[in-house]
């Protein structure tokens, strides 16, 4: 008999295969599962532990329970109640031995055997968690199905091409013989990939050998060349994360005049070393004069705006950018704002390298307000009530209380959550440590709002400022800076427990010169507007000392990129901590640093 995962996956297959219908297809199917979502949850359960029965992880909580004679609502409530939360730490042993190559039904049936690498650089290292097949078919259904959505708003010509900055991690084996990357260098090699861009007929601009590569600053030239070759046919912009369209087009401001050369010469630049990419990209390009002097005078007189509206007057036949501006991609989302100009920027959708687990059906929504329509049959998906203030709840954890976990169709509109994950891949209630906001309903599934890391805090003592309030002040402080012509190009911060009392400390890199008074005043606004009421408590009686603010050498982002991609990350994933205490980075960042402040906000 079919399992029920193999059956939603043939019938969206079947109906991706029509090659006129794929889009009115996907989301007719889509309409069908959100409908009844909370019943679809019940089966997606029974289905992994139809497929994963006799694992010794499951066997291990649940016994020799016999799946095929039990009612599916009765099997949830079994599952719910015998089956610990966990985190990933609780599943490390396990995944070591994987990772070693035991073989044997230790987390999965299927023998696992890819592993993903999460970019984990909100917590400062990096974790294995399995990639299967349907991770990868996964990913192509979620894909073409916010595809879908944005078409009916944005048009695409068939045939079109897509400037997409895509970039594979190094693949590498573990002790045990498994293939090793990040989750979209496995997807990035998989079929699923080809499929997706043969059946929406949309071609990324660079072929493999530049996507795949492994060297992101040579990849990025060639993405930057080869989308320039074809400014005419590019219909839209893409790329996983905004992080990496802000490099690229920063990367533009310095690199266009050799650009332009070659697209006039037909060559590539001999900072393109590697030979395979060499050979794809000289394939391709053919000498262009007249598109090279176009370009060049739009240069020119871009460069004299700062660049602001590089995109739309580079790529004049782009319908709009889309990427993750959400989350630790907020920083990002002004400088994209300023290259898009009125180009509009539709945010990408919501995963992890744990599961994918929500789209974004509606392109037009403001990156700030974007909500991701949880799709059913991914994963189980449970959703644990925090609270930021509240009494009687069964356990506090770090900043937040909160409830018990209660299932999809229990959620109410306005409620934080922490979701947990249980997945095909051999994770089992299973804390992904996001923070989402209910934010309304598609049919029966929720809208979620991204909030944040859960475990994303600065603190003293009992002081706590998540990533929201963090990127608050920052904000607060970067608008200074503006009106001072200067601007933000990343930040990071730690709380600082060596020197009493304790303190908080922020790290700003910086474009343009400021007056040392301007800055003096950035640092004391932002002291000033964190609004946890511990820490401005603990800031009137000196318990917290001032607010630091560390401006940096220019660079030294890069170098904490450098960092991560030379221990496996992908360009793709990569996500600059927001508050770090990884020795490694305070290293890169305190040997950097150029100016010190203190905020004499409450002097
Ligand atoms: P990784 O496993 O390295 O791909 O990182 C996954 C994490 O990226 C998620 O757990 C989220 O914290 C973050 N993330 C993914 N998609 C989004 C999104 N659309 N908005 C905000 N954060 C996101």
């Amino acid at each position: 008999m079919p399992s029920m995962e193999q059956e939603a996956t043939r019938t969206s297959n079947r109906h991706i295969n029509n090659d006129n219908n794929i889009d009115s297809d996907i989301i007719s199917w889509f309409e069908k599962v959100s409908e009844n979502a909370g019943s679809v949850q019940t089966e997606t359960l029974r289905h992994i532990l139809e497929l994963n029965h006799g694992v010794e992880y499951l066997q291990k909580w649940l016994g020799n329970f016999n799946v095929q004679e039990m009612d599916s609502c009765e099997l949830e409530s079994l599952f719910t109640s015998l089956v610990p939360i966990i985190s990933h730490a609780d599943l490390e042993s396990y995944i070591q031995r994987i990772v070693d190559g035991e073989i044997g039904p230790i987390l999965t049936q299927q023998p696992i055997t890819s592993l993903s690498l999460s970019s984990g650089t909100t917590e400062g290292r990096q974790k294995y968690v399995p990639f299967t097949q349907q991770t990868a078919e996964t990913t192509r259904q979620i894909l073409t199905l916010s595809a879908a959505y944005r078409s009916r708003v944005y048009p695409i010509r068939k045939g079109g091409r897509i400037l997409e900055f895509l970039y594979s991690s190094k693949q590498f084996k573990t002790k045990g013989g498994l293939l090793a990357g990040s989750i979209s260098t496995h997807y990035l090699a998989s079929e699923e990939f080809k499929i997706k861009q043969e059946k929406t007929k949309s071609f990324t601009c660079s072929p493999v050998e530049v996507i795949s590569g492994g060297d992101y600053k040579q990849a990025t030239y060639c993405h930057l060349l080869l989308g320039l070759f074809f400014s005419d046919q590019v219909e839209f912009i893409a790329s996983p994360f905004a992080y990496t369209l802000v490099q690229a087009f920063s990367a533009f401001e310095e690199l266009w005049k050799d650009i332009c050369h070659d697209i006039k010469e037909g060559t590539l630049n001999q900072r393109i070393e590697l030979p395979k990419m060499r050979k794809a990209v000289l394939d391709i390009i053919s000498p262009k004069p007249c598109l090279a002097s176009k370009l060049e005078t739009a240069c020119q007189k871009l460069q004299n705006l700062d660049w602001f509206g590089l995109i739309p007057k580079l790529w004049p036949n782009a319908k709009y950018v889309c990427t993750i501006m959400t989350g630790s991609m907020q920083p990002y989302f002004k400088k994209l704002k300023h290259y898009a100009k009125g180009l509009p920027l539709v945010n990408g959708d919501y995963g992890a390298s744990e599961s994918w687990i929500g789209a974004n059906l509606d392109p037009t929504s403001p990156p700030e307000n974007v909500k991701f329509a949880v799709i059913p049959t991914f994963s189980y998906f449970e959703f644990i009530p925090i609270y930021r203030e509240k009494e009687d709840c069964s356990s506090v954890i770090d900043d937040f209380k909160e409830d018990k976990p209660i299932p999809l169709s229990h959620v109410n509109d306005g409620q934080e959550y922490e979701l947990v994950l249980t997945t095909f891949t051999g994770l089992y209630r299973y804390r992904l440590g996001d923070v989402v906001e209910v934010a309304g309903f598609h049919n029966g599934t929720p809208k979620l709002k991204f909030k944040g890391r859960r475990n994303l805090v600065l603190t003293v003592h009992i002081d706590k400022t998540t990533e929201h309030d963090l990127q608050l002040a920052v904000d607060r402080g970067a608008q200074l800076l503006n009106k001072a012509q200067a601007e933000l190009v990343d930040f990071t911060s730690h709380a600082d427990l060596e020197k009493q009392p304790g303190h908080y400390t922020i790290y700003w890199e910086i474009k343009g010169e400021v007056e040392e008074k301007v800055i003096e005043e950035c640092c004391r606004v932002m002291d000033a507007s964190f609004v946890d009421p511990v820490y401005v408590f603990s800031r009137k009686t000196n318990s917290i000392g001032p607010l630091e603010l560390c401006i940096l050498e220019s660079g030294t982002f890069n170098k904490i990129l450098d960092h991560f991609i030379g221990n496996g990350a992908s360009f793709n994933q990569f996500k600059a901590p927001k508050c770090t205490n990884n020795h490694v980075i305070l290293n890169i960042l305190n040997s950097r640093i150029i100016r010190r402040f203190y905020s004499n906000a409450y002097a």
